[in-house]
């Protein structure tokens, strides 16, 4: 049966009130509640230590929570063997067995699921086609390098077709082009056959790239739940807003109607806007690419006297440093020609109202 046209069960995924311990004075979850919907590509994004991998290897029955539920598919499975749930693991450490080909690591989770050998090597070969490694077949995997052995490793758990595919940092060993290359021929894969991904990395802009949610984590707690643009855009804390990228964040001192105060000056923010980070938050947000930088000075609306302290050059686009007032800032321009601003020359910046976000501390 081709892939394609086979039908997925839902596996939705549903955690409530997972809390872990190590030992008397390691919280590794302190409370996670989410829902991962059926077919989606979901990412748990964080800083080093902040859970995601306990969170991962409770989800594949590796670790036992010590408080709280976890479905799959309807089905509870807080006490379930990891066996008997319908998840495959590509952990970061690839356990494949050195002394066989890369052909019979592929073809040994299908085994054990008692595929006949006709189909057995038929996905293998297509598996191996897929992760680009079908000259490679026949060698030992104690005859690959690392990264070889990485895209084994994911190639071993994609081949089984599970419902739910755990991936814990897979593409973390391989050099830059090829991570790009895998993560787009990744999506590929999971979209066409439907699987739910639940993929730990702690590269927001992977996350970015590859997700359709991102749950953002801390301190063994979940931060914010979001499509990539929204928790880019509209974070809700000044943590997600710095973890998902670079953030000119300055405390609000007074706020009226839609004008608030900080100390670059008084700035408007977008009238009808009503999402709660907007009512509720104490710091302004600028992201750097936001803010138009322009030689001179100009009078308006949302216009900044600045001067520009630093510039780096970096091929698509340049960042800068600014001064403005006591005050520093970072802004991105896009090299389309024009001539930079270079150190020292006086500048005005410019944010439009929509663009600016509050955000809490
Ligand atoms: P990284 O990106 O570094 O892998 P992580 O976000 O995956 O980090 P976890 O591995 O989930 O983080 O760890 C969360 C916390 O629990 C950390 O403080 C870690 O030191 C601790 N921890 C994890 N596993 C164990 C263990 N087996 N024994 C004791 N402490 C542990």
């Amino acid at each position: 049966v081709d892939a394609a046209g086979s039908e997925r069960t839902a596996s939705a995924i549903h955690m409530q009130g997972l809390h872990k311990r190590f030992g008397a004075s390691t919280v590794a979850l302190d409370g996670v509640d989410l829902t991962i919907e059926a077919g989606e590509f979901f990412t748990l994004l964080g800083p080093s230590g902040c859970g995601k991998t306990t969170l991962l290897r409770i989800l594949a029955g590796l670790e036992d929570a010590d408080q709280g539920r976890l479905t799959i598919g309807e089905r509870d499975v807080t006490e379930v063997a990891p066996h008997h749930r319908s998840v495959n693991t590509v952990f970061q450490s690839y356990a494949l067995f050195p002394h066989l080909s890369v052909r019979d690591n592929l073809a040994f989770g299908l085994k054990m699921r008692g595929v006949d050998r006709a189909e057995r090597e038929a996905r293998v070969e297509r598996i191996a086609e897929f992760i680009q490694l079908g000259d490679l077949i026949d060698r030992r995997i104690d005859q690959l390098s690392g990264g070889q052995r990485q895209r084994i490793a994911l190639a071993r758990a994609l081949v089984c077709e599970p419902d739910v595919l755990l991936l814990d940092e897979p593409l973390s060993a391989l050099d830059a082009g090829l991570r790009s290359q895998l993560q787009v021929e990744l999506l590929r894969v999971q979209k066409r056959l439907g699987m739910t991904f639940v993929f730990v990395t702690h590269d927001q802009d992977e996350a970015m790239v590859m997700s359709d949610r991102i749950a953002v984590l801390n301190g063994g707690t979940i931060q914010q739940v979001g499509p990539p643009r929204e928790v880019y855009e509209r974070p809700v804390n000044a943590f997600v807003a710095r973890f998902m990228g670079h953030a000119n964040l300055y405390p609000i001192s007074a706020r009226q109607g839609q004008r608030v105060t900080t100390e670059l000056g008084e700035l408007e923010l977008e009238p009808d806007l009503d999402t709660p980070q907007q009512g509720g938050g104490e710091l302004l947000l600028i992201r750097p690419e936001t803010l138009d930088v322009r030689l001179g000075r100009h009078q308006g609306v949302n216009h900044l006297a600045g001067r520009i302290t630093e510039r780096l050059y970096r091929g698509s686009h340049a960042e800068f440093r600014l001064a403005v007032g006591d005050t520093t800032l970072q802004a991105t321009i896009n090299n389309r020609g024009r001539r930079l601003p270079e150190v020292g020359d006086e500048v005005t910046l410019v944010v439009a109202p929509e663009d600016l976000v509050t955000v809490a501390n």
